[in-house]
């Protein structure tokens, strides 16, 4: 497989001199090196994707969706070869993988069907005669920026949708998961005219050259608030559309009604599903006192039976975290949290692997005070506070800058309505944590940015809106100056 861009439906090395070395994180094994995109490389990929971009809008939509189904049946048949590289270089256990790589080419399937159906509309006109409708339109070349943590589906909610809707794209894939993208590229991509998809390798640099170029009206990207902060600064002047998926602090509130063993294995689950590198991952708990020691106790009990290891093996719970900076912020919340006065009752350390692991921690006394609880971890951590009423617990819930996501454990509708009306987030999940929906829009509010993936708001985030007035007849208008009469 080329470990080079792939631009105009050629791999290239393009004028890249610089590479970047892309390891596994379990074992620190280099597995390639990837050039690192110059804004002359990101430059030639724009070009071809402009070029491409007045036939492939043209292209009927039914046509379009084939391609994108062609694309989801070459990655099902060249799954087994897609997990195995997932895994090598994202790190997650190999279950975790399958589930991307399914839901990665079941986006391109849903996206082939929705992008033929969905259409424009025709609206009343207020005068005689005249036509009125709205037709959507895709805006051109899109930027998209993906991350690391889920290097496959964030390329897929944002390819299949802007393919889908007559837009050609410039990917520009995390500089820790580029393989993947790549492979994509060879197995799965090859049958796209030259020009529609394309992938420039590289890191922030590169990602900003994407930005910054005049010939990209739209940039849709995944990735930290800060990094999303600097795209938006850069992009504002140019009036760009701005698709942002930004960072989340997740709540999980347990009821009072709750069966404390379960809800402890699904605080488990939301909390450590790949290393807790989720941007939806349960990073705060909060459970009422009464029921506070046996929840803690169980779910202490289930995490410190959990087993670390390379995501290939067999029996592996958690795999290793992306790389040593991101780890490092884990030990610096928990330190923090330790020296306001936390308790670490299950976890806490580093064990002594090669790879970039994190025990899977456990937490209680902690409270707002603590970075833990405030600023975004993106660790296998899950701290446990405890509150006296259900409003206190939706209190602490909106106290965050974040509004992603926000789960609840209970059977009781009144606090189930209380709960999905009052929690500021994008996705509420009652009883059922972090399970997507291909049909349901994913995205947050507040500091998250307003962006919406999947869904036909995933559609509508590629398409621009356009009123056309149409008067057949081409009549002349009693309100045309001249306004006075002879
Ligand atoms: P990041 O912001 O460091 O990088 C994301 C991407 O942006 C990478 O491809 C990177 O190379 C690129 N980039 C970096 N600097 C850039 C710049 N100045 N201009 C343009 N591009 C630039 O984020 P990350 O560490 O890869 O991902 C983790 C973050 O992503 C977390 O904050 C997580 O919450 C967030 N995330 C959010 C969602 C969501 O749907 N809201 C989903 C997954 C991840």
């Amino acid at each position: 497989m080329a470990h080079l861009h792939y631009i105009n439906g050629q791999f290239t090395q393009g004028n890249s001199t610089e590479t970047i070395a892309v390891e596994d994180p379990a074992t620190r094994e280099v597995l390639a090196h990837v050039p690192k995109g110059t804004p002359q490389d990101v430059g030639a990929a724009v070009e071809a994707a402009k070029a491409a971009f007045d036939s492939w809008k043209r292209v009927s939509a039914s046509e379009k969706a084939e391609m994108l189904h062609e694309a989801s049946r070459k990655m099902r048949a060249h799954a087994e070869a897609i997990i195995t590289l997932l895994t090598r270089e994202q790190g997650k256990p190999k279950p975790e993988n399958e589930e991307e790589v399914v839901w990665t080419y079941t986006t391109f399937d849903y996206y082939a069907e929705l992008g033929r159906h969905l259409r424009g509309r025709v609206i009343p006109s207020t005068e005689d005669g005249v036509l009125n409708f709205i037709i959507k339109e895709p805006y051109g070349v899109c930027g998209c920026i993906v991350p690391w943590n889920y290097p496959l589906l964030l390329l897929a909610w944002k390819v299949a949708p802007a393919l889908a809707a007559g837009n050609t794209v410039v990917i520009k894939p995390s500089e820790l998961t580029p393989l993947t993208a790549l492979q994509l590229c060879e197995l799965a991509f090859d049958h796209f005219p030259p020009g529609v998809v394309n992938v420039v390798t590289g890191d922030g640099s590169t990602g900003e050259a994407l930005v910054r170029h005049p010939d990209v009206p739209m940039i849709a990207f995944t990735g930290s608030l800060s990094t999303g902060q600097k795209i938006a600064s850069i992009a504002a002047p140019m009036m760009k559309k701005l698709h942002f998926e930004l960072g989340g602090k997740d709540a999980f509130v347990i009821a009072d009604d709750a069966d404390p063993e379960l809800a402890a294995r699904a605080v488990a689950y939301a909390g450590l599903i790949n290393a807790g590198q989720v941007c939806t991952s349960t990073e705060r708990v909060y459970v009422p006192k009464p029921i506070a020691s046996h929840f803690v106790e169980s779910l202490v009990d289930l995490v410190s039976s959990l087993r670390l290891g390379n995501g290939l093996d067999e029996g592996t719970d958690i795999g290793p975290m992306i790389g040593d900076p991101y780890r490092q912020k884990v030990v610096r919340h928990v330190a923090d949290a330790v020296q306001r006065g936390a308790q670490v009752l299950a976890g806490g350390r580093i064990p002594d692997m090669k790879g970039y692991f994190h025990e899977p921690t456990v937490l209680v006394n902690v409270n707002h005070a603590m970075q833990v609880m405030t600023e975004e971890t993106f660790g296998p951590v899950i701290p446990v506070m405890t509150y006296e009423s259900f409003d206190e617990a939706i209190r602490l819930t909106n106290d965050s800058i974040y509004g992603l996501g926000a789960c609840l454990y209970s059977s009781d509708p009144k606090k189930v309505r209380r709960f999905f009306e009052d929690v500021k987030a994008g996705t509420i999940w009652i009883n059922d944590p972090l399970t997507d929906n291909y049909a349901g829009p994913f995205g947050g509010m507040k500091y998250t940015g307003g962006g919406r993936e999947l869904g036909e708001e995933g559609l509508e985030e590629f398409r621009e809106t356009k009123h056309v007035h149409w008067d057949i007849e081409a009549r002349p208008k009693p309100w045309w100056l001249p306004y006075h009469r002879e």
